[in-house]
């Protein structure tokens, strides 16, 4: 039977941490769901419980190369998110947004899909304005070893908004801030894995600095929520709209919560910070609570069970 309103939704880096909470939530919506990814920081087996259901097709393609597919929906998620995974290929990182873009535009562009952009709080850098709301430009180094996900960010994000303009692409970019939850990467090198993975294993819990930078941090069911209510906005609206929970707390902070929650005898070990690492960062979300009546509901303390109780199944298995 076809579910009334099914749409055809391509997913880029659909096999990653925030794309296969997406792909699930399209599916389950009804949506028939076109998954593609390179493998690149992501894996199959996030989406492995997916491959049986009829309406879900995984397809292995780097989006810096064209792709031609009848789709009526796009959201471009391709793009390793971590630092240590963007800067392993930096040129690669840049290519994937810059190229990526033109590629999911271009499809947008012929089949006439409405596309959604997963931009980043990156794009204002380390702030000089705070909380940081749309109309802040940023404080973005354009030559350090941040610069191929920031700049690439930025350029992904000017030929949205030029696909828009010139062609009448119908885009929603979103600019999400730190994202937590189960099937982020064990290794992948993010702050809130990296502690618990720490925590549980019993090793040294890695401060870089002395822990004072702040991040605030959003629950990936509740990010998940706004995408959605983000796409199916009628009449469209283009952003840039931040998405993220403005709770926000230093690293220490968030240290000391997870070894609480874990328990086991980690020390706090501080290690150098890394070069362009922003001091703080919290999103002003009025206008993604005026434009999609949504705001976070997990707090950090129940994500982070959730995410806990996640990772001591990953490490046991
Ligand atoms: P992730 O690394 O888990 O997922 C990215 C996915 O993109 C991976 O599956 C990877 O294999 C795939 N990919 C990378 N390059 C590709 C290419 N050239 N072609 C096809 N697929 C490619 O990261 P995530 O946290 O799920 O992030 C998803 C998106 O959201 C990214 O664009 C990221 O920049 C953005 N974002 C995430 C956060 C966050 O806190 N999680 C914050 C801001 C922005
Ligand atoms: N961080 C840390 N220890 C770690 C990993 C990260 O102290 O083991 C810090 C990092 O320097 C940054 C913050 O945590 O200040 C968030 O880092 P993450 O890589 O998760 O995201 P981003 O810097 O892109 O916000």
């Amino acid at each position: 039977m076809r579910v009334r309103n099914r749409k055809r939704i391509m997913v880029t880096g659909g096999a990653g941490f925030l794309g296969s909470h997406l792909c699930e939530r399209l599916l389950a919506d009804g949506h028939d769901v076109l998954c593609v990814d390179n493998f690149y920081s992501g894996t199959k087996d996030n989406v492995v419980h997916l491959l049986a259901n009829p309406h879900f097709e995984l397809m292995r393609h780097d989006v810096t190369f064209p792709l031609y597919v009848e789709v009526d929906e796009i959201y471009n998620l391709a793009c390793p998110a971590s630092p240590i995974h963007y800067q392993r290929d930096p040129v690669q990182t840049t290519k994937t947004s810059v190229h990526g873009a033109i590629n999911v535009l271009g499809l947008a562009k012929r089949t006439k899909a409405r596309i959604f952009q997963a931009s980043t709080s990156e794009v204002y850098g380390d702030p000089e304005v705070h909380p940081q709301d749309e109309s802040y430009w940023g404080r973005v180094n354009p030559v350090g070893i941040r610069s191929c996900y920031d700049e690439g960010k930025r350029c992904a994000e000017t030929l949205f908004f030029d696909y828009h303009r010139q062609h009448k692409v119908d885009i929603r970019v979103a600019r999400i801030f730190n994202t937590y939850g189960p099937r982020m990467h064990p290794n992948d090198g993010r702050v809130v894995s990296n502690f618990i993975v720490q925590a549980l294993r019993g090793e040294d819990i890695t401060l870089f600095g002395d822990g004072s930078q702040t991040r605030s941090f959003c629950y990936v069911d509740d990010l998940i929520e706004a995408f959605v209510r983000f796409m199916d906005l009628d009449p469209g609206v283009t952003g840039p709209v931040n998405l993220g929970n403005p709770g926000e707390f230093t690293i220490r902070e968030l240290a000391e919560r997870v070894l609480a929650l874990v328990g086991g005898r980690s020390r706090l070990v501080m290690r150098p910070l890394p070069q362009d690492d922003p001091r703080q960062r919290q999103p002003d979300i009025t206008l993604a609570r005026q434009l999609l009546d949504w705001e976070p509901r997990v707090p950090l303390e129940q994500g982070l069970e959730r995410t806990v109780a996640h990772f001591r199944k990953v490490l046991a298995s």
